[in-house]
C-alpha cells in the first residue's frame, strides 16, 4: 500500500489513439475514475503530466532554438494540466496545476508546504512546465518532485508494457524484464527513464514502477501492487 506517489502521464496519454484529437475525454475520465479508486484506498496521489500531444521541444525543427523549442513544450504541459485539472473537478475531486515559474494566476507556484497541504486534504496536484528550464524532460521533474515529498513510489505510465532488453518494436524475440536495478540502468545508459531522473531515483531509494497505461486498469492494478510492468529497484 503506497502513502503518496507520483503518476507519470505522457501527453499522448490524454489524446489515445484519436488521430488530430488533443483531448479524448473519454480515455481523461477513465483514467480520472482510477485516480479515483487509488485515492480512495487512502494514496495521496501527486501527478506529472508531459506535453506531446502539442508539442516536443527535442522534436522541433533542428533550425530552431532549442530552448524556445523547450518553453514551447513546457507550456504544452501547463495546457494539459490545466486541462486535467478541470476534469478532475467535473469528478468531484480538487485538483491543483503548480508550476515552478509564475503564471500569473492559471497556476500556484510549487512549494513543497502547500503541495503537501493539498494532498493531506485528499486533493490532487498536478505539477506542470516540468523543471521550468529547458534540456530536461518530464521524467526528471517526476523524479525531483517524488524526493522532494517522500513519496514511497514513481508510477510511469508509458505506451509499452514495461521495460524490455531490446527495441520490441525491431526484435521480435525483446524479452521484458520484470524487475531491474536503478543502479544498473544508470550503469548501462538504458534508455528507460532519463539519466538524471534515474540518478535522483537511485540516490533518494524510490522505487520505481514502468507499466503500460493500455493495459485494463493498469493504474489501479500497479499501484494496488499487483507486478505488472517493470520494477526498478533501489
Ligand atoms: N520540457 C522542458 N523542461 C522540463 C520538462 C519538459 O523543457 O523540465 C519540455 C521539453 O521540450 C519536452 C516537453 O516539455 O519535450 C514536453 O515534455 P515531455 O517530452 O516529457 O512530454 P511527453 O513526451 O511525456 O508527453
Amino acid at each position: 500500500m503506497y502513502k503518496r506517489i507520483v503518476l507519470k502521464l505522457s501527453g499522448e496519454a490524454l489524446a489515445g489513439e484519436k488521430k488530430g484529437v488533443t483531448f479524448d475525454d473519454s480515455i481523461i475520465w477513465g483514467l480520472i475514475a482510477q485516480i479515483k479508486a487509488v485515492m480512495a484506498k487512502g494514496t495521496q496521489v501527486s501527478l506529472v503530466i508531459g506535453g506531446g500531444n502539442f508539442w516536443r521541444g527535442r522534436s522541433a525543427d533542428s533550425k530552431m532554438d532549442r530552448t524556445k523549442a523547450d518553453q514551447i513544450g513546457m507550456l504544452a504541459t501547463v495546457m494539459n494540466a490545466i486541462y486535467v485539472a478541470d476534469a478532475f473537478r467535473q469528478n468531484g475531486i480538487k485538483a491543483f496545476v503548480q508550476t515552478p515559474i509564475v503564471i500569473g494566476t492559471m497556476t500556484e507556484q510549487f512549494s513543497k508546504e502547500s503541495a503537501l497541504a493539498h494532498l493531506e486534504k485528499g486533493e490532487v496536484v498536478i505539477f506542470a512546465a516540468g523543471m521550468g528550464h529547458p534540456f530536461f524532460s518530464t521524467d526528471t521533474i517526476t523524479a525531483l518532485r517524488g524526493a522532494e515529498l517522500d513519496v514511497d513510489g514513481l508510477f510511469f505510465a508509458k505506451s509499452i508494457d514495461g521495460v524490455y532488453d531490446d527495441d520490441p518494436a525491431t526484435n521480435p524475440n525483446a524479452k521484458k524484464i520484470d524487475c531491474i536495478r536503478a543502479e544498473d540502468i544508470v550503469k548501462n545508459n538504458l534508455k528507460v527513464i532519463d539519466m538524471a531522473a534515474a540518478n535522483l531515483c537511485f540516490e533518494r531509494k524510490i522505487p520505481v514502477i514502468i507499466f503500460g497505461l493500455n493495459e485494463e486498469n493498469s493504474i489501479m492494478r500497479a499501484v494496488g501492487g499487483e507486478k505488472i510492468g517493470t520494477i526498478v529497484t533501489v
